[in-house]
This record gives structure tokens, C-alpha cells and sequence, in this order.
């Protein structure tokens, strides 16, 4: 088997974001493999641990990946004060040689240090063209828990867990290693459960990741990074709950044009074309969309860091972009010299965490992922951009742990999926495959 087709029966995935199947990135060559080790999203802790736990494993993920895409190099990239991370990784460099060879690049603690762009511009002083992707100048970027799931599938260990950090408003806040379908509701308990009788959970980091279900916050899946728990009236909630039209009375009366969401805008800071205040002025108008919100990465800087009305940027970048898509609108644009200043118009971390009022639940990178289990674990056919995997599995089937239950149909984009529990399938169908854990059946 290639190890492309590793990569996909293994069922590996982007770990962030809209998990784009691992082993169709890498077919495409590239000139520099790096690994995004910025974790930028404040309050999460996962790859911080895993780089100071797996320093060898991670270097030896990033040359392999890099020999996979024939690039010259491997260049993870990490903030520049983690420092158990970078004296970690800086010793293993320092014992072995790696071909292709591996080094180490700081990133100014500044977010969002870690999307993908603002990354591969600071590691490689290039800057992708707005609407492209980093293969069109020549770099593929892979973050930590994906190069590290890569290197368990290249040697024949598919995905079945993921750490998730749990923050904020819970009795032991950490880093869990937690089976693929595990309910986030049990991870919540088996963290000690909220502090506080009314929450909100966010899925993800508190810049970038939704507010879930109240009724049924989801499950455990390889995208899942974080689980915050807010009081529900937290501002990060507000923000998230308000309605667009909210929004638009509050663009109408309260915004004053000032254009400090686009000064401060990361992509914009890059030359993207790209203008929210613009997109807010048509927004309050209500008179037609703009088409530069279809550069918006969504960062969240615009609207809890920038913004000196407290408006909502980031919410109408979202609602023009999925308007313009909905139409099949395709603007192009052109790269434009990047702003004065720019480098002094970034948002440092720390500041960002207290803007957005979550300082206190900033925690130490745990010494030790806390390993958690469950009985029923419910598994989802879809965690990637794609088509689903298809169940292969039927009830009453005894899986074990790694066993493909979801496959992904030939030539198509997506990723199989594996049993993360030993046991008996309960059901299989409609997207999901249900298994009860056996716990006399071990790994
Ligand atoms: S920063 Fe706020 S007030 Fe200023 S232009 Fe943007 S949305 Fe309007
Ligand atoms: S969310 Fe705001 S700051 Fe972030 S890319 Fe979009 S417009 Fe720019």
C-alpha cells in the first residue's frame, strides 16, 4: 500500500478546522512541509502538550511528511515562549539527523499566529494569494496532532482517539485523551463537571469555535480541539447568540466607520483585499453584499478584539461569505502590498485573552493527558470535508479497537473511519455507527 493509502485508511484528517483528508493535501508536491505548532487559539493546551510529550515522534512525522510531498524541508513552527516545547524539539535535532532535514521556526506570540497564511508568511516570508491555498506558493502545512496521527497511520495505527483540552468553568480543566463518539456531555463529567449551574459549552477554542447544542452538544471527533464551559451570560455567548437583525439595528445606530476592523484584520494586514467595514456599511444599508468577505478566515479579531462599539464584523463577513457562495458568486482578487505598519498591528495573545474576558481560565500545560473512556461511544461517518465514509459494519457486529466501520468509497475525497472502543456495534446507518463498549474484550 502507498503511504497516501495509508493515510486514508488510517483515516487521518486536519485536526483543526473542516478536517481536510490528510493523504489528498500531501499528493501534491511542495517545496517546504511545515507543521503548525502555534496552537493560537487561546486557552487550549493539546498540541502544547503533545510537542513537549512527543518531541521525537512529532520530528520524525514532520521529515517523513515532508519526503511524502518531495519537499527540501520540515519546519515546525511554535510560539516563541514555549519553551519546554522548543527545548524538547531542540534536543532531539540536536542527537539525531533527519532527511529530510527538520528545524525549528518561532512565531511572535500574536494572534492568530496560527492560520495557516499568517504562519506560512511568518516561517517563509511568502504570502499566498488572497483565495488560494499554500500549495500555490509551494509549502503544505500540517499541524501536530495530524502529523502525529500521520506517522500512527503510516506504521499502521488508525485514529480512534483525539485530546481535547476542557477549559474554563470546570472542576479539572486539562488535557483528555478521549475515544472518536465519546458524548462531550460524559467528557464534561469526567472532568469534574461545570463549576456553575448555567453554562454554555463551545466547541473549539474561544475565538473560533461554535457554541453547541444545548440539548445535545455532539460527540468526541478528530476535529474537535477543545470544550470550553461559559457562564451563559459570558460576552463570548452574547456574541454568539445575537440575531442578525440585532446585528444590523446595532451596525445601523452604532457603527462609526472608524475601520479599525479592517486596520487590525490579519488577512488584511497580509494585502488581501479584504474590508469589513465595508461589509458593515453594506450590512447596515441592507442594499447589496460585499464581495471581499469572501476572503474572511473568520479569526473572531475583528469583532472581540477590534472593534471599539462592540459590533458584530465578524458575524456579517459570515453571512455575506455564505450569501455570495449560495449564489455561486467566484470574485477574483489581486495580492496588494501589504499595509505600513502591519507588523505593529497585531494582536499580542495575552491581550486578546483578556479582551475577551477568559483570562482566568488560562491553565498550565498538564504534565499528563488524562486517559478517559466510556461505554457507548457514537461515531459519526462524517469528520472531514468530503463525501461521508460509508458504514461496513451491521448491528450485532464485534468490532475491535481499529477496525473499519465507515469506508470511503473509491476516488472519492473523505477518510475511513475506525472503531475507537472494543465491542458490539448497536446500530449502523443514517451517518452513524453505534458501539457498546466490551470492557472484558481489552485493546
Ligand atoms: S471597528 Fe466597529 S465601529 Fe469601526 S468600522 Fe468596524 S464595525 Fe464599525
Ligand atoms: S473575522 Fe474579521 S479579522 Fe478575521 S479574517 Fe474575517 S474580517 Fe478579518
Amino acid at each position: 500500500m502507498s503511504e497516501l493509502d495509508l493515510l486514508a485508511r488510517g483515516g487521518v484528517v486536519g485536526g483543526g478546522g473542516a478536517g481536510f483528508p490528510l493523504w489528498k493535501k500531501l499528493a501534491a508536491p511542495a517545496e517546504q512541509l511545515l507543521i503548525n505548532g502555534a496552537e493560537c487559539e487561546p486557552l487550549l493546551k493539546s498540541d502544547q502538550y503533545l510537542m513537549r510529550r512527543y518531541p521525537a515522534q512529532l520530528i520524525e512525522a514532520a521529515s517523513r511528511l515532508a519526503a511524502i510531498v518531495s519537499a527540501r524541508e520540515a519546519v515546525i513552527c511554535l510560539k516563541d515562549h514555549y519553551a519546554p516545547q522548543i527545548a524538547a524539539l531542540s534536543e532531539v535535532l540536536k542527537q539525531r539527523t533527519f532527511t529530510p532535514p527538520v528545524r525549528l521556526h518561532l512565531l511572535p506570540t500574536v494572534y492568530p499566529i496560527g492560520d495557516e497564511q499568517a504562519l506560512l508568511h511568518s516561517a517563509t516570508g511568502k504570502t499566498v494569494p488572497p483565495g488560494a491555498l499554500p500549495g500555490s506558493v509551494g509549502c503544505t502545512v500540517v499541524s501536530v496532532s495530524t502529523a502525529l496521527n500521520a506517522l500512527r497511520a503510516l506504521n499502521g495505527k488508525p485514529v480512534t482517539a483525539r485530546f481535547v483540552t476542557v477549559a474554563g468553568e470546570v472542576r479539572r480543566p486539562g488535557v483528555y485523551r478521549a475515544p472518536i463518539g465519546m458524548p462531550v456531555q460524559e467528557l464534561l463529567e469526567k472532568a469534574g463537571g461545570a463549576t456553575i449551574p448555567r453554562y454554555r459549552l463551545v466547541l473549539g477554542g474561544p475565538m473560533m469555535g461554535p457554541l453547541a447544542d444545548e440539548k445535545d452538544p455532539g460527540v468526541v471527533t478528530k476535529t474537535l480541539g477543545g470544550v470550553l464551559v461559559l457562564p451563559a451570560e459570558h460576552v463570548l455567548v452574547n456574541h454568539a447568540m445575537l440575531s442578525m437583525e440585532q446585528a444590523r439595528v446595532r451596525a445601523r445606530s452604532a457603527c462609526i466607520q472608524c475601520r479599525t476592523c479592517t486596520d487590525l484584520c490579519p488577512r488584511h494586514l497580509l494585502g488581501h483585499p479584504i474590508y469589513p467595514h465595508l461589509t458593515m456599511r453594506a450590512f447596515a444599508a441592507g442594499n447589496r453584499l460585499e464581495p471581499s468577505a469572501m476572503l474572511c478566515m473568520e479569526c473572531g479579531i475583528c469583532e472581540l478584539y477590534a472593534c471599539p462599539m462592540g459590533l458584530n464584523p465578524r458575524r456579517v463577513q459570515q453571512m455575506h461569505k455564505a450569501e455570495l457562495r449560495a449564489k455561486g458568486e467566484r470574485p477574483a482578487f489581486e495580492l496588494k502590498e501589504a499595509p505600513a505598519l502591519a507588523e505593529y498591528h497585531q494582536a499580542p495573545s495575552g491581550r486578546v485573552l483578556a479582551r475577551i474576558h477568559a483570562a482566568q481560565y488560562d491553565i498550565p500545560v498538564p504534565d499528563e493527558a488524562v486517559e478517559v473512556t466510556t461505554e457507548v461511544v457514537r461515531i459519526p461517518m462524517k469528520q472531514h470535508i468530503g463525501a461521508p465514509a460509508e458504514p461496513c459494519v451491521t448491528a450485532g457486529s464485534t468490532v475491535r479497537r481499529g477496525d473499519v466501520i465507515g469506508r470511503m468509497a473509491d476516488g472519492a475525497l473523505g477518510a475511513d473511519i475506525h472503531a475507537s472502543v472494543c465491542g458490539t456495534v448497536e446500530q449502523a446507518g443514517n451517518g452513524w455507527v453505534v458501539i457498546r463498549a466490551d470492557r472484558t474484550a481489552g485493546a
